[in-house]
C-alpha cells in the first residue's frame, strides 16, 4: 500500500481546488438558485473539465477520461471538502449505467445512459421475489417471447423506489427447462406498461420506499434484453458488483463517525460532555479503530486498482465492514441520545443524515436495512470464508445463490 499521492497528483489536486474556488458555490445571480438547479449547472461545467462521469463516453453525456483511480479519488476528496455535487446518486446511475456500458447494446447505451445520469429518468431493480432473496437464482417470474415481445408474469418484492421509477431492470426466467442459473434473462421494462401493479410496503421508519410489484401479462420489446437470452445471471453479477462497491465506500463510514464524535461532544452525561466519559471514550476509540481500518483497506483497494491488480478479499469485505461500522456507530448514538430518542421516534426518516436525535434514529433503522440490501451480512461472510479464505463450503447452504 502506498499512502502518498505523489507530486503529479498533488498538482492535480491544486487544479481541482482552483476549479472549485471559481465554480462552487455558483457566483453572481446564480448563487441564489435552488440546489438542484445550481447542481445541474455545476455538473455540466465539471463534466466539461473532465471531473465527473469520467468513465462514461462523451457521446452518452460523460467526460470520457482515461481510467485513473487516483485522480477519481482526489476529485472525490476535494469535492467532498467543499460539499460540491458529485455524480447524481441513484440505482440507475450507480448500478444500471455501468452495467449497460459493460454489457448493453449500442442503442441501449444511446437511449438510456444520458437521461439516466442527468436524472431525467429513474430506475428500480426487480431482482428479489418472495422466497428468492439470498437464493436469488430460484426466482420464478416468467418471461415468454410472443410475437416479438417479452410477456412477463410474476411478482417482485422489496423493490426500492418502484413507485417513482420510470423503468425497471429485472431478472426473469425465460428458459424454464435450463439449469436454474442458465434459465434467467435480464430485461428492461417501462413502468408505464399496462399490467404493472406497484404496492408500497410501509417500513418501521414510517416511510414506504419499498414495494411489491405484481407483473401480469406485462410486455416489453424483444430487444430490451441486456446480454443474451439465458445469460441474465452473468449480467446481474456485473450490477451486483457496482451495488456492493457503492454501499462499501469508506467515505460514508468516516462521515458518520465524525457526526458521532460531534454528538458525543454536544451530549451531556451527569453534567459533563459525553466524550469525557470513560466508557463512551473507550467505545469511540474501538469504533475509530474499525473506521480507520476500513479507510486504509479502501486505500489498499485503490492502490491495487491503480496498478490493475486484483484487490482480492478486500473487495469482498468492504461492504460487510461498512454496514457493520454504520450499525455500531448508530447504536452508540442511540445510547448517547437516550430518552430523547423515545420522544422523537415518530418522525424518523430512513437514511436521514442529520445530527438531530431524529436523524440518528433514522440512521439506526437504515443501518439495519442496508446490512441486508445487495446480499445479507451472513451471505457476505460465507463469500469471504469460502472464496476469500478458501475455507470448506457450508454444506447446509444453497451453494448456488452467490448472493
Ligand atoms: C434496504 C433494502 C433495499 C432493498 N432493495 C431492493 C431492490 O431495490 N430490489 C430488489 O430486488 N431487492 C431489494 N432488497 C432485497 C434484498 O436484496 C434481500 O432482502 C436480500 O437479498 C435477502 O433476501 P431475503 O430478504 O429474501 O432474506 P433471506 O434470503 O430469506 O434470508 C433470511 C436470513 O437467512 C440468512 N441466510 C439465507 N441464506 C443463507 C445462507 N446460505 N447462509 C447463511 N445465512 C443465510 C440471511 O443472511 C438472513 O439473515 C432490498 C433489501 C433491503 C433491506
Amino acid at each position: 500500500m502506498d499512502l502518498n499521492y505523489g507530486t503529479e497528483m498533488e498538482d492535480f489536486r491544486q487544479e481541482v481546488a482552483q476549479f472549485l474556488d471559481e465554480n462552487w458555490p455558483l457566483k453572481g445571480e446564480e448563487k441564489d438558485w435552488p440546489f438542484e438547479k445550481a447542481a445541474a449547472v455545476f455538473r455540466e461545467r465539471a463534466i466539461e473539465r473532465g471531473y465527473l462521469y469520467r468513465s462514461i463516453p462523451k457521446q452518452y453525456g460523460g467526460s470520457e477520461q482515461p481510467p485513473d483511480v487516483l485522480k477519481g479519488q482526489v476529485i472525490r476528496e476535494e469535492f467532498g471538502k467543499r460539499w460540491a455535487p458529485l455524480e447524481a446518486r441513484g440505482i440507475g446511475t450507480m448500478m444500471l449505467v455501468p452495467t449497460l456500458l459493460e454489457r448493453g447494446t449500442e442503442w441501449q447505451k444511446e437511449k438510456f445512459v444520458r437521461p439516466t445520469i442527468t436524472g431525467e429518468i429513474t430506475w428500480c431493480q426487480g431482482y428479489s421475489e418472495p422466497g428468492s432473496g439470498s437464493d436469488l437464482a430460484s426466482l420464478k417470474t416468467r418471461g415468454e417471447l410472443i410475437d416479438g415481445e417479452w410477456m412477463i408474469n410474476g411478482q417482485k418484492i422489496w423493490t426500492s423506489g418502484a413507485h417513482l421509477a420510470d423503468y425497471m431492470f429485472c431478472l426473469v426466467r425465460t428458459e424454464p427447462d435450463a439449469q436454474k442459473h442458465a434459465g434467467i434473462s435480464y430485461l428492461l421494462i417501462d413502468m408505464k406498461q399496462p399490467g404493472i401493479d406497484v404496492r408500497p410496503l410501509r417500513m418501521m421508519t414510517g416511510s414506504a420506499d419499498f414495494n411489491e410489484v405484481f407483473l401480469n401479462d406485462v410486455r416489453t420489446p424483444e430487444d430490451w434484453i441486456v446480454g443474451k437470452r439465458g445469460e441474465g445471471w452473468l449480467v446481474s453479477r456485473t450490477t451486483l458488483k457496482y451495488e456492493r462497491n457503492s454501499i462499501g465506500a469508506a467515505q460514508q463510514t468516516g462521515a458518520s463517525f465524525a457526526g458521532l464524535v460531534k454528538l458525543a461532544k454536544e451530549t451531556k452525561i451527569a453534567g459533563r460532555p459525553a466524550i469525557e466519559d470513560e466508557t463512551i471514550r473507550e467505545r469511540l476509540a474501538v469504533l475509530e479503530g474499525y473506521v480507520k481500518a476500513h479507510q486504509y483497506s479502501g486505500y489498499r483497494q485503490l492502490t491495487k486498482d491503480s496498478k490493475r491488480e486484483d484487490a482480492g478479499i478486500i473487495n469482498m469485505m468492504m461492504k460487510l465492514f461498512s454496514t457493520e461500522i454504520g450499525h455500531q456507530t448508530a447504536k452508540l448514538s442511540m445510547d448517547l441520545i437516550g430518552d430523547e430518542g423515545l420522544l422523537s421516534a415518530g418522525g424518523a426518516e430512513l437514511g436521514q443524515r442529520s445530527s438531530s436525535a431524529q436523524g440518528w434514529i433514522g440512521q439506526y433503522m437504515y443501518s439495519l436495512g442496508i446490512a441486508i440490501a445487495g446480499g445479507t451480512a451472513n451471505i457476505q461472510r460465507n463469500v469471504i470464508a469460502e472464496r476469500g479464505l478458501g475455507l470448506p463450503r457450508d454444506a447446509a447452504a444453497d451453494r448456488s445463490s452467490g448472493k
